[in-house]
């Protein structure tokens, strides 16, 4: 099959499995994207998460990651919600974690993904990535004009937003690659003035040290006092730089069912400070927020409660 037959092929099979877009980059080393990465780790701007200076050499260059690497296909689903359930001062979840782990949703998207090219396009190694591994996505993503980085840090489609997921198909088979597609974030500021604690230090730059998202999930111990009030009532990552964004007032929902989410948001302040482990395996067993555990929203609870 020629190139551009085979491109229509994966197009087409990243449609039929419900991804929105699908572009591709050639696999190559990120040389433009080495500074930024260094200048980043440098400033601790990683915060707790030391495994970002981990497989530097394979962060950078997905040959090191998959040998024989000729293509990144980076794929975004959509994650946005029917109804945004942030509710005064109730606890709240990132959208992205309304309903079942993204890690296992995508993923399985696209294991189906690769079996289809290998049914279409005969033998074919690669590695399927979300969020799981040393893979530079949201460069990756630009690269392949999938979108752009906006100040935010986050990719973002014109007329579409950015509350999608990103993932990555690296395969040995070479796909004509994509180009990129210009900045659309122009004069607007709003995500930098928005953000309570200060943590997009620059346009594209957020350190994670100061970042909600960071800090409800990521980070171990206690939480800043300096923080605490800018946290409360999230108890699992923030949107409040997405949410302010005007590209995401063209966000369409989703139709992921197995996105859509439980009990949890009939829930009173009180379901939540008085969630057992029990309660917590039903309700959340399946979700991101087993990566912080009980003992994790529990703390994150706790951060509204404090010098009240
Ligand atoms: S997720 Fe929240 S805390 Fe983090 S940069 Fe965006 S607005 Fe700021
Ligand atoms: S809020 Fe404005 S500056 Fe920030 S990512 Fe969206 S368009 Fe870009």
């Amino acid at each position: 099959m020629n190139s551009s037959g085979a491109k229509q092929v994966l197009q087409m099979a990243a449609m039929r499995l419900g991804f929105q877009a699908c572009r591709v980059a050639r696999a190559d080393f990120l040389a433009e994207e080495a500074p930024s990465l260094d200048a980043w780790l440098a400033k601790g701007y990683h915060g707790s998460m030391a495994y970002m200076e981990n497989h530097y050499e394979k962060r950078l260059d997905p040959r090191k990651l998959v040998p024989g690497a000729k293509s990144v296909i980076s794929l975004a689903y959509n994650y946005f919600p029917e109804k945004d359930l942030a509710d005064g001062e109730k606890p709240r979840i990132a959208k992205y974690a309304y309903g079942e782990d993204y890690h296992r949703v995508v993923k399985d998207k696209l294991f189906e993904l690769l079996d289809s090219l290998r049914e279409s396009l005969g033998a074919m190694e690669g590695r399927c990535f979300v969020d799981s591994a040393p893979v530079m996505e949201r460069a990756w993503a630009q690269r392949s004009g999938l979108g752009w980085v906006g100040k935010n840090s986050l990719l973002l489609r014109k007329n579409e937003g950015s509350f999608f997921f990103l993932a990555e198909l690296i395969v040995d088979y070479d796909f004509t690659p994509d180009t990129p597609v210009a900045d659309h974030c122009g004069t607007c500021t709003r995500c930098l003035d928005a953000c309570p604690t200060g943590a997009i230090i620059s346009p594209e730059v957020v350190d994670s040290s100061r970042c909600i998202s960071h800090m409800t999930i990521e980070l171990h111990g206690a939480l800043p006092e300096s923080h605490k009030a800018a946290i409360s009532p999230w108890v699992f990552g923030c949107d409040i730089c997405q949410d302010v964004c005007p590209w995401n007032r063209h966000a369409k929902s989703h139709t992921e069912p197995r996105f859509t989410p439980n009990e949890w948001p009939d829930w009173t302040a009180e379901d939540w400070t008085e969630m057992t482990e029990e309660t917590f395996g039903r309700v959340f067993g399946k979700s991101a927020l087993t990566r912080r555990g009980l003992e994790g929203i529990r703390r994150n609870l706790g951060a509204g409660r404090l010098e009240s």
